[in-house]
């Protein structure tokens, strides 16, 4: 069967097939290590892991980077208008210093890490970071000037997009010069769309052939993708609101220095929205997935929730919809728990076909959620729908093995007072039965009868 996804370089469903015919390389861009990671930003990475996820399905093996930005914000964003790491340093409390970023950008990236591993997102297989590719941006730069693309201007060495015939590439631009919003804008530009490629900054910043400073933010991108993928690379994933600038410009400075195409696929997540809009610290709407953490929700319920909607279509954040979410997902991982108990089944070759076919075409991943449940309802036997539904998460990557362990793993304190508490039923005790009900539902389990029988299972919630 073959792997068709959109491309926003053709704006249409095509088949791939990568370069290396037994390995695809993925470039991500990453998050800029200055605060948490909110929800939205993650969902590009669990998009770019179904990604992942499908074609080693298929039989790939994948080669992906991750960048993390630890440098390079350092002149104005578009929520303030002042840099993202300065806000950070300052926020912290920490120097503004090489060392104080490098502090900074440690704890973010560490704390990202932890989310993408909450998520059960496959980690890449490299994640540079920006500020140990100083040479090889500086290298790339160089290029772009012997070609006679660039120019100075007091405050930095920029990209002159009027020589570059095919600027713009992925489409998205405005005629406002969407460019502005990550770089100093400076009346010395020569077009509204021109970019830093190098900031001059005497207090802080490395050595360079031009001033002592920093690099611009897109050009880490070009410089290390080429280095960790090649010139021309399979897949370059991110959110839609890379499109305009950032990814039209890294699509111009690689391919004014190499004369090839930087990556024959590109690929875009929407955006996750609250309903006043935009998710931004400055809107008062920054949700974390500690933040949902605090509300009681699984991060492997938000994956879910995710999933049910294609990664193309914008999704509304609520905590209702998310709770719906994770009551779906609670009942399929009590369902695979009973199941685990009727032992050894097989994988069923019909569902896999189909599920497949869904996934193939552009990960469609409401539809192969719509599949766990058909499974769940279909009258094979309980074994084989436990092998099948396990099989298709290794796609998914719900973590549904685990989490169906982790859902009947009931400490003895509570089976002895469930014990108890049926003793007391068949004595028609109901009130002291009661009793014991509500005790064994605040230490956060819940039981139901079934005949003369009970089960008890612990809510996604208490294994957070
Ligand atoms: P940043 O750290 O700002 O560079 O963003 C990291 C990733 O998150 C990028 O791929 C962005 O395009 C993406 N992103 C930012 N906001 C959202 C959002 N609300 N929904 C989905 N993706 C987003
Ligand atoms: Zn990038």
């Amino acid at each position: 069967m073959s792997l068709k996804f959109y491309n926003t370089l053709t704006k249409k469903i095509e088949d791939f097939s990568p370069i290396n015919p037994l390995e695809v390389s993925i470039y991500s861009c990453g998050p800029t290590v200055y605060d948490f990671a909110h929800i939205g930003n993650l969902r590009s990475y669990v998009f770019a892991d179904i990604l992942h996820r499908t074609l080693e399905f298929a039989g790939y093996k994948v080669n992906h980077v991750v960048n993390i930005t630890d440098v390079g914000h350092l002149t104005s964003d578009a929520d303030s208008g002042e840099d993202k790491m300065m806000k950070g340093l300052k926020r912290e409390g920490l120097p503004v210093t090489i060392e104080g970023m490098r502090q900074l950008a440690e704890k973010f990236e560490n704390l990202f890490k932890d989310d993408l591993k909450a998520l059960n997102i496959k980690l890449a297989n490299t994640f540079p970071r920006a500020s140990e590719h100083i040479h090889e941006q500086i290298e790339l730069i160089k290029k772009l000037e012997q070609k006679g693309i660039t120019y100075e201007t007091s405050d930095g060495i920029y990209f002159d997009t009027s020589k570059d015939p095919h600027y713009g590439a992925l489409g998205g631009l405005t005629d406002t010069g969407e460019a502005r919003t990550r770089v100093n804008d400076t009346d010395e530009k020569k077009n509204n769309r021109d970019f830093a490629l190098w900031k001059f900054n005497g207090e802080l910043g490395w050595d360079s052939p031009w001033d002592t400073g920093f690099p611009g933010w897109h050009i880490e991108c070009s410089a290390m993708s080429q280095k960790y993928l090649g010139e021309t690379f399979d897949i370059h994933t991110g959110g839609i609101d890379h499109i305009p600038v950032h990814h039209n410009n890294e699509i111009a400075q690689s391919t004014c220095a190499t004369g090839k195409p930087l990556a024959h696929f590109w690929m875009h997540n929407e955006f996750v929205t609250v309903e006043s809009g935009k998710m931004a610290k400055s809107e008062g709407n920054f949700i974390t997935l500690n933040t949902l953490k605090e509300h009681d929700i699984h991060p492997l319920a938000y994956r879910y929730w995710l999933l049910t909607a294609h990664y193309r279509s914008p999704i509304t954040f609520s905590y209702e919809a998310v709770e719906a979410a994770q009551h779906a997902l609670e009942r399929l991982v009590y369902a695979l728990s009973e199941y685990k108990k009727d032992g050894d089944g097989v994988i069923i070759v019909e569902w896999m076909d189909g599920f497949e076919k869904v996934l193939f075409d552009d990960l469609n991943t409401p539809q192969a959620i719509a599949y766990l449940h058909a499974i769940e309802n279909s009258n094979q036997s309980n074994a084989d729908k436990y092998r099948t539904i396990i099989e298709i998460d290794k796609v998914l990557g719900l973590n549904l093995e685990k989490l169906s362990e982790d859902i009947q793993d009931i400490p003895n304190e509570i089976k002895a007072l469930a014990e108890k508490r049926s003793a007391l039923r068949e004595e028609k005790q109901w009130e002291a039965s009661d009793k014991i009900r509500t005790d064994i539902e605040t230490k956060g389990f819940h039981i139901k009868d079934s005949g003369n029988n009970h089960v008890i299972w612990r809510p996604l919630a208490s294994l957070i």
